[in-house]
């Protein structure tokens, strides 16, 4: 079996696997009692908090909250920055569900929601987020990398512009970017960043937020006042270090996967367009390739892939089963186009080779499904 669905989840690497287990098993420990082994396995949370901070480019004072996720810490930066009623508060239209339908929620309970939207390149429109911000806007949420259609956002300077003209916090949902580009969130300038283990050969279920120093935020969940009284519950310990291990994992190849994944990406979008449309945008990650072939209803041609051993995406996994096209829409996909889309996702476990044998097989299977569907009419 051949994975390309890496944007939905990666496989965990060994060394995140073994430290899990020594965690769950030997260091089991409640991180919250008062003997040795629990501020042990304290201390070792904060030294995974530490790795995270560093590899981000955080600086004294900073902090980064661990959470279930990318979901949970979307959902806490943004309620808790939805104080005032009349303040606005600014989305991408491109962002993921955990942020988008969070934005809807707060507008159907009154709060000054407003959308801005993309451009043909799937990134954010400045002259329409000109438009909508105002001295009044509290808060601007966008994405660095859509888990759709791959497009990259320059963060540093359209963050330097909501600062030159609010107040606005700024968050960045950082899910398809970190450890797949350079990540350095003091440059970048924003006031949240979040990130999902899952998405870097971490676990499934840890990710959590980057804050600025001297930002507070409301905790979502209240109890224990677990994670600086910011996100209360027993630590997911295994799921923490596992998350840091991940990272000190890819810390030392990012540059070298984004040169290798660049070629796997040129050569599949390359080949695919001879007998169909692979998405081409002026600032893409490699990681994200979206490839269309009209006349061809993705759904079926994924499970004719997946026959064959090759699993992809259809636009994102976490929305597939409600697929809406506001993002690839954007880009502008027709219908049809839209239709007849998947989602090629690489990491780097996936070769050259993988993906030569994979435009032979996918461009049989599209060939197949015309043949049939034109016999049918
Ligand atoms: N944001 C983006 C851009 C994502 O791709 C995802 C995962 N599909 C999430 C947020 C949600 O992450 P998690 O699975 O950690 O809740």
């Amino acid at each position: 079996m051949i994975f390309f669905d890496n944007a939905s989840t990666t496989k965990i690497c060994d060394d995140s696997l073994a430290i899990m287990n020594y965690y769950a098993s030997e260091k089991f420990f409640n991180p919250s009692a008062l003997y040795k082994e629990s501020l042990n396995v304290n201390n070792d949370i904060n030294a995974a908090r530490d790795v995270v901070l560093n590899a981000m480019g955080a600086v004294r004072g900073d902090k980064f909250v661990f959470t279930s996720g990318a979901t949970e810490a979307n959902n806490t930066i943004i309620r808790s920055c939805a104080r005032n009623k009349n303040s606005k508060m600014l989305f991408s239209m491109g962002e993921h569900p955990s942020v988008y339908n969070v934005a809807l929620d707060l507008q159907s309970q009154g709060y000054n929601v407003e959308f801005i939207n993309l451009n043909r390149q799937g990134t954010l429109d400045l002259r329409d987020l000109e438009r909508k911000l105002d001295s009044d806007t509290c808060f601007v949420s966008f994405m660095h990398v859509s888990n759709e259609t791959g497009a990259i956002n320059d963060v540093k300077k359209i963050t330097t512009f909501i600062k030159s003209k609010s107040r606005a916090l700024v968050h960045c949902d950082g899910v398809q970017a970190f450890m797949k580009l350079n990540v350095n969130v003091t440059n970048l300038g924003v006031d949240f960043y979040t990130i999902s283990a899952h998405k870097f050969h971490g676990p499934k279920g840890v990710g959590g937020y980057f804050v600025k120093n001297g930002i507070n935020v409301k905790p979502f969940l209240i109890g224990g006042g677990q994670e600086q009284n910011l996100r209360s519950g027993t630590e997911n310990v295994p799921g923490i270090v596992g998350m840091a291990k991940a990272i000190e994992y890819m810390t030392p190849k990012i540059k070298s996967n984004y040169e290798n994944i660049r070629q796997l990406s040129d050569y599949l979008c390359n080949a695919v367009n001879k007998f169909g449309y692979a998405l081409s945008l002026d600032q893409k990650s490699p990681y994200i390739n979206v490839l269309s072939f009209e006349g061809v209803r993705a759904e079926t041609l994924l499970h004719m892939l997946e026959d064959k051993g090759y699993l992809v995406g259809n636009g994102s996994a976490c929305s597939s089963k409600h697929r809406d096209n506001r993002v690839l829409n954007a880009v502008g996909l027709s219908g049809i186009e839209i239709e007849g889309s998947i989602r090629v996702s690489f990491s780097d476990c996936n070769t050259l080779s993988e993906v030569k044998e994979f435009i032979e097989i996918c461009s049989g299977c599209v060939k197949e499904y015309l043949n049939k569907t034109n016999g049918e009419k």
